[in-house]
């Protein structure tokens, strides 16, 4: 018989912080020089107290309200007690009974994900252990930086779940404004639980695999584990309740350490911090300048009538969707479908063909929009504007580039008729052929009209002008 997964996350995001967590100390410290961003607090010196950065609650409040958690009420900071070079202060500054946010949910793909809790705390700073010295390196700039940390219930039954779901809570922390997000600089980081057992029986022992730093990473190492815990149950083995590490060479996992009890912790409650009370009020404030969550983005999209498939993809995207929503919003709107096919294929496409991403390419949301404009008023069409497409990424104006190189298609059937009338008095035999009932025969005509008009005019304006000539 086989065996079932069942896995919860523990996921933590860097905020977006302009300070750290519980000081003054400027926290933009990514790409800087190690140990410029620390102060007296983040050193741990004896005597520095902690103050609470308003912006990090705000930000935590923000991101459980878009994980249906309740933030109400009192909330506190309580001493997680151990030791290690990276925590100068002995202890990190966490939240325990009392998070900021409880009991939420999210649903993904039809299927629900509650999440237990989202608590405040501080980050650790990193040690480097270089090869070409026989020590360690200590850099604290990471240390005291905000993070919030999200567990969720282990509701979570396959690698591919897992991942949908992480995609959904960065595209909902992105689209917050609460995190940046981004497991390659560190910025999300998961942890995975995972245990299995028969179907009816009760939950195996789960192991802890930490430090994944790719969604990618996080699908394998519970593919492995989901196999590996089979094997050893198949086998007539135990699992322990161990904390392993991802392995990313070897694509394995690997035991780091047996499971610390929380009671070596010696948790208590920061005496330095009052407690919290978060009113109504206060969480009215902040759901106010709550920013359309992915979802809300993505009901949006449908009603506007585009395909499943985009909705999705411009609502789990910040850049791309502010970049839509601001080429839809100009005047006269272009078509919602239509625009999206550009933004999505034509425009990624070529963007990705140059290295390029939306922000440091010079394409203007107004511009593109202006290119389908065009094509939708029949006067460009779809080869000329794809033609045209790399200058408009270069920052032209589609509009202004159409002018200067005549490209607008002949609509003006002054012109048209003008070379009808030149190519049938230069072919008076088809145009006795036409006469004499032979109507295929005006096909011989087209030709020399589309080149008269330079290939601008519109062909079925030049078919119904001809056949109108010829009294067809
Ligand atoms: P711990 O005290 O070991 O940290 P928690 O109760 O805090 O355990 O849960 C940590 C994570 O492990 C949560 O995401 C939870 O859903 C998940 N979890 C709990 N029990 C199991 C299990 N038997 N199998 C898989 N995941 C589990
Ligand atoms: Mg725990």
């Amino acid at each position: 018989m086989a065996y079932q997964a069942v896995i919860g996350l523990e996921v933590h995001l860097q905020l977006r912080t302009r300070t750290k967590i519980f000081s003054a100390c400027p926290a933009d410290y990514h790409g800087a020089e190690p140990n410029t961003f620390t102060d007296p607090f983040t050193l741990g010196l004896p005597g520095a107290l902690p103050t609470l950065n308003r912006e990090a609650v705000e930000l935590a409040m923000m991101f459980g309200l878009g994980l249906n958690c309740d933030v109400s009420g009192f909330t506190q900071f309580h001493r997680k007690n151990y030791f290690y070079p990276d925590a100068p202060k002995n202890f990190q500054l966490s939240q325990y009974d009392r998070p900021i946010a409880r009991d939420g949910y999210l649903d993904v793909a039809g299927e629900r994900v509650r999440i237990k809790r989202a608590h405040l705390e501080d980050d650790a700073g990193k040690l480097l252990h270089p090869t070409y010295a026989p020590y360690s390196l200590l850099d604290l700039n990471r240390a005291g930086s905000a993070l919030i940390e999200m567990v969720t219930e282990a509701d979570i039954t396959g690698a591919e779940q897992a991942r949908a779901f992480l995609e959904s809570v960065q595209a909902i922390a992105q689209a917050l404004g609460v995190s940046d997000a981004t497991p390659e600089e560190g910025k999300m980081r998961c942890d995975v639980n995972v245990s299995v057992h028969k179907p009816g029986e009760p939950w195996g022992t789960k192991v802890e695999v930490k430090n994944l730093n790719s969604f990618r990473s996080v699908a394998r190492a519970i593919e492995y584990e989901t196999a590996r815990q089979a094997r050893v149950l198949d086998g007539g083995g135990r699992i322990t309740q161990d904390t392993l590490g991802w392995d990313e060479g070897g694509q394995k996992t690997f035991l780091m350490r047996t499971k610390e009890g929380e009671a070596d912790y010696r948790y208590f409650p920061e005496p330095d911090l009052p407690p919290l009370d978060i009113t109504p009020e206060w969480i009215a404030q902040v759901r106010a300048r709550m920013p359309e969550l992915p979802a809300q983005k993505r009901e949006r999209y449908l009603a506007a009538g585009l395909r499943a498939a985009d909705a999705q993809l411009l609502s789990h995207d910040v850049a791309l969707s502010r970049f839509y929503d601001e080429a839809l919003g100009t005047a006269p709107a272009p078509e919602a479908q239509k625009l999206a096919n550009w933004l999505l294929s034509d425009v990624t496409g070529a963007l990705a063909a140059q290295e390029k991403t939306l922000a440091d390419s010079a394409l203007k949301p107004a511009h593109l929009a202006a290119l389908v404009r065009l094509i939708d008023a029949g006067t460009i069409g779809g080869r000329v504007a794809k033609d045209l497409l790399g200058d408009v990424l270069a920052g032209h104006d589609p509009e202004v580039l159409v002018q200067e190189r005549g490209l607008g298609v002949v609509t003006d059937t002054g012109a048209i008729d003008a070379a009808i009338d030149a190519a049938m008095q230069a072919d008076p035999a088809t145009v006795e052929k036409v006469r004499a009932g032979n109507a295929k025969a005006m096909n011989a005509l087209f030709g020399p009209v589309m080149k008269a008009t330079g290939g601008q005019a519109k062909p079925d304006v030049v078919r119904a002008r001809l056949q109108a000539k010829l009294g067809l």
